[in-house]
Formats: C-alpha cells, sequence, structure tokens
C-alpha cells in the first residue's frame, strides 16, 4: 500500500503505532545488489531511543566484506555499467529511485524515527521527502550539464571534460540518515561512480532500505553498496581501501581527522569532511527580538538540538538578553512538545542513544560548574518511558572561552553569550570558534547586517533568518568544519575530476 506525504501527515498516534508493529527489518549488508550476511557473522543491536527496546540485531561488516563491497564497487565501475549508460538513462534510474521514495515514504519514515528518535512528521516531511527531491534534483541535472571547451588558438582543439572519481565511500551519521546519505549518493552517482555507503550504528536500517530501492529502481548490480558497521572497523577499512578514490564524510570533527590519516597513510585519497558546529546567532540591540527568539528556540531545538548546524550559541546585546531570553522561554514551552517521536503532536523526540544522553548531561553539569547558570530545562526527563529525553535547556552568562561556549554538544542545549560593545565586539565572539558551519545576524539595519555578514567566518551566514535552506544552495563549513560542500551543483564537482584533451589541428 502507498501513501502520499500529505496522508502520512494527516495520520494519529494509533495508525503510526499499528503501522510500526508490522514493520520487518532487513539486517543483512548490500553487496553487489543483494542482501548477505557478514563474513565473520557478527553483529551489533540497534535500539529505539523512544523506549530502549532492541528494534534489531544488524549484520556488523568487518575488513572482509568492506574489501568485496569495495571489489563490487570497483568492477561495476571497470566494466562501465553505470557510467557509459546514456545520461537520460541515468537520469531515468535516478528518477524512478526518488519516486520508490515517495512511494515507500511510511517504511522510510518509520525505520528513521524507531532507529534515531526523529518525530514522525519530521522523518516523513523532511528525511523522507527531501531525500526523494535531492535525488530527482541531481537526477535532472545529469543530461543539463556541459563539458568546456578552452580559448586556444586556431591550430588546436582543447576539451575540459568531467569524469567520475571511480569508488566513492560515503561515511554518516545518525542524525539525517537518509537525507545526508541522499547528499553524497546522488550526486556521486549522477556522475557516474560507484558507491560503498557506511551508515552509523545507530541507523543502518532505512540506509539499507533505500539501496534496495535503487535496485529496484535499475541501478546496476554493485554500483550502491552498503556496509553497515562499527566505524572503527568498517568505517576504517573503508577509509583505508586502496580501491576506494574518495571518501566523503559527514560526523564529527574527529573522525573527519581520522579519515585524512587513513587517506594519507593508504593510498592518497581525497577526503571531503563536513563535520560540526558551535554556530553562533549573532543578535544585534536594534533586532526584532520576537522574530529572532523564535528563530534562536528552532534553531536549538530543532530535532532535539541532533543538528550539524544547530544553533547552539547565541551572541547577544546585554541591552536585548532579558527580552530575547523570556521570548526564548515562552515559545519553548509552547510549541516543543515532548514525547513519543510515533506521536505526531511530539514536536521534541529522545536523544538517540544512552551515551549522547549522558554527554549532554555531563556539558550542563560542566557549564555550570564553569559559572552558567540553567535559564530553562537541564534534567533528563520521562525516564519511565525507557527513552533517552532531555528538557531543551538554556544555559545563560556562558564565558564564550568556557567548555560549553566552545564545544559541540550536539543536543537541546543553548550557550548564551552576552556582550556591551559595539557590533565588532559580537562580531568577535561569534567568530571566536574553532568551527565555522553556519552564523546568523539579527538587526534592522540593512547596511550592518551586509557588513557583518560578509565578516562572519562561516560556510553560510543568515540575515534575520536562520536555517533556510535546499538542495539548491551549497552546504558546508570553514575551519575545523571540513572542506567541501554538500548540495547544489557545486556538488557535481566533488565527484567528478577534470580531463584537459588536446587535439592538434595544425
Ligand atoms: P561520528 O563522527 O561519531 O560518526 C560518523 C560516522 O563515522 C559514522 O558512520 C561512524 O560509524 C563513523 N566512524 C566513527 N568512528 C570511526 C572511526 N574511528 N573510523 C572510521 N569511521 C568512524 O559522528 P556521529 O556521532 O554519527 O554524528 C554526530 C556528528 O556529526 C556531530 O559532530 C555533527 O556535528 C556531525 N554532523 C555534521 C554535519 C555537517 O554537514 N557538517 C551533518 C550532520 C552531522
Amino acid at each position: 500500500m502507498t501513501y502520499s506525504i500529505e496522508e502520512l501527515l494527516a495520520r494519529s498516534h494509533d495508525e503510526w503505532l499499528t503501522a510500526a508493529s508490522k514493520l520487518t527489518f532487513e539486517t543483512r549488508l548490500f553487496i553487489d545488489g543483494d542482501f548477505t550476511e557478514a563474513a565473520s557473522g557478527d553483529t551489533f543491536s540497534t535500539v529505539s531511543p523512544r523506549d530502549g527496546t532492541v528494534l534489531a540485531h544488524v549484520q556488523a561488516a568487518g575488513a572482509e566484506d568492506v574489501d568485496r563491497a569495495v571489489r563490487s564497487a570497483r568492477a561495476a565501475f571497470e566494466d562501465g555499467r553505470w557510467r557509459d549508460l546514456a545520461p537520460r538513462e541515468r537520469k531515468r534510474v535516478l528518477l524512478s529511485w526518488a519516486d520508490l521514495v515517495l512511494e515507500n515514504a511510511e517504511e522510510l519514515a518509520l525505520l528513521d524515527t524507531l532507529e534515531m528518535g526523529k518525530p514522525i512528521t519530521e522523518s516523513v516531511r523532511i528525511d523522507v521527502a527531501k531525500t526523494a527531491e535531492t535525488i530527482a534534483w541531481y537526477a535532472e541535472a545529469i543530461d543539463k550539464t556541459y563539458d568546456e571547451v578552452a580559448p586556444t588558438p586556431a591550430d588546436a582543439l582543447a576539451l575540459i571534460t568531467r569524469e567520475p572519481l571511480g569508488v566513492v565511500g560515503a561515511v554518516v551519521p545518525w542524525n539525517y540518515a537518509l537525507l545526508i546519505a541522499s547528499w553524497k549518493l546522488a550526486p556521486a552517482l549522477a556522475t557516474g561512480n560507484s558507491v560503498v555507503l557506511k551508515p552509523a550504528e545507530q541507523t543502518s536500517l532505512a540506509a539499507l532500505r533505500l539501496a534496495a530501492l535503487a535496485t529496484q529502481a535499475g541501478l546496476p548490480a554493485g554500483v550502491l553498496n552498503v556496509v553497515p558497521g562499527r566505524g572503527e572497523i568498517a568505517g576504517q577499512a573503508l577509509g583505508r581501501h586502496p580501491e576506494v578514490d574518495k571518501i566523503a564524510f559527514t560526523g564529527s570533527a574527529e573522525v573527519a581527522c581520522l579519515f585524512q590519516v587513513y587517506a594519507g597513510e593508504s593510498n592518497g585519497k581525497q577526503v571531503a569532511v563536513e563535520a560540526g558546529g558551535k554556530s553562533p546567532q549573532l543578535v544585534l540591540a536594534d533586532a526584532d527580538i520576537e522574530t529572532a527568539a523564535s528563530a534562536v528556540a528552532w534553531g536549538i531545538f530543532y530535532n532535539a538540538g541532533q543538528t550539524c548546524n544547530a544553533g547552539s550559541r547565541v551572541v547577544v546585546h546585554s541591552s536585548v538578553k532579558d527580552q530575547l531570553l523570556d521570548a526564548v522561554r515562552r515559545i519553548t514551552t509552547e510549541t516543543f512538545r515532548i514525547g513519543d517521536p510515533l506521536d505526531p503532536g511530539t514536536v521534541m523526540g529522545p536523544i538517540v542513544d544512552k551515551g549522547q544522553l549522558a554527554k549532554i548531561l555531563g556539558y550542563i553539569q560542566r557549564g555550570r560548574e564553569d559559572g552558567a547558570t540553567v535559564f530553562l530545562g537541564g534534567s533528563r526527563i520521562l525516564a519511565d518511558s525507557g527513552g533517552t529525553f532531555v528538557e531543551p535547556t538554556v544555559l545563560d552568562g556562558v564565558d564564550n572561552t568556557s567548555v560549553v561556549g566552545q564545544e559541540e554538544i550536539f543536543g537541546p542545549v543553548l550557550a548564551v553569550v552576552s556582550y556591551d560593545g559595539d557590533v565588532d565586539e559580537g562580531v568577535r565572539l561569534a567568530n571566536e570558534s574553532d568551527f565555522g558551519l553556519v552564523a546568523s545576524v539579527w538587526t534592522r539595519d540593512v547596511t550592518v547586517a551586509h557588513r557583518t555578514a560578509r565578516r562572519l567566518r562561516a560556510g553560510t551566514v543568515w540575515i534575520n533568518t536562520f536555517d533556510a535552506s535546499d538542495v539548491i544552495t551549497p552546504f558546508g563549513g570553514f575551519k575545523a568544519t571540513g572542506a567541501g560542500r554538500d548540495k547544489s551543483l557545486h556538488a557535481l564537482d566533488a565527484y567528478t575530476a577534470l580531463k584537459t584533451t588536446w587535439i592538434n589541428l595544425a
């Protein structure tokens, strides 16, 4: 049975509970177009953060399995079964994959919500719908992008063409399991590469289903393989594999650095990384405080703060700080209903797992010890459910150089830093971070807005808004956040190499 996005968004809690109870899980690796057991028989469990129950035991890929997946991807690349297809034929396959994602929206959204704890309406509306949109967008680009002819003298013709890199290893996190995977898979496949996808341990099931749908859409065997497994085993094996031409990684800054090491110690493969952030929302004294407060609350509490571009630091002029925080508290209390992520009325679900919950609670404690005050929240809640829920939390009086002012908490914890000086002081504090993923500035003065946007060191700067985005614009960061961009036509460059062909016409 197929349901539209609109039908799914109209469902009740009971209807979702019934649908969830009927789900079955595919837990094997996906290699060479088929589901297959891990060579060692090793498994790991995937636990639902909504109630702490074990959902499934997933096959854990070891180095031998990763090697099998890479060899399958390499064979598919070398014989041209995908890259040599006519561009329109590749487009047709990817468009049909996007359609299948939508046709299977119920199952994919349930897998995402059960594994990660994201509210079901967000899994449907964002993860599934935007994943299909991303795949379709890159499919449409396939037969609309042209190569170049260089301005040579008349006695020569020089062609500049883009060629696929070969085998891409895509390593992704759990917070947007389908969507971030699609940001890598769609441009990599659109440009004719083969891919081995390593999903995060917490969210393997949706990734496995996504790959099976690609095969159903007509993607030839071996072009897309999925190797669930532990990061330090399967992720490392992929990062060190000599037949992998590029690693496209999204995850923490620490693991991003490891992939650079793996590449340097193996074949010098390309590494593109999108790592974390401590992104500032800079609120100037003349800002529209009510609008800014709403964006501040959504910017940190959406997806329970488990978003790489969460606005986890607010840098606010002291003259408007109290007004801003009062509005943030009111909006949060009125809007962020916490509960079972299968309930469509839930706005904030649980934290992905116990380890991440403990880390978040540890940071709140550390903030207290370093002199911040808990303005809102601060505690675990709904523990009786077995789920890993934490209150939306605001830490006021944070020293920008302290641990909670600098480190990525990856949870619903806002650090509030205030300043008394002019806009230069606000910009200095906003930029005082190792990261540089996104930033915003809130002001009614258009000149100040533009000047400030230029000075903020981040891959995306928003003026009087936050988290506005689309597949049409690049996404990635400066500084420790990494190198490389997902999304937009620029991502096609990330999966291709330029070739010059010089022809003598003399
Ligand atoms: P993580 O770095 O722990 O894991 C990411 C991936 O790397 C997973 O697939 C994991 O299995 C693998 N991995 C872990 N250890 C490894 C190792 N030693 N060798 C090889 N692979 C290994 O990150 P996470 O906890 O899954 O995700 C949260 C992090 O991701 C946060 O820091 C967040 O900011 C970041 N993130 C960034 C973006 C972005 O676009 N910039 C988007 C989403 C998440």
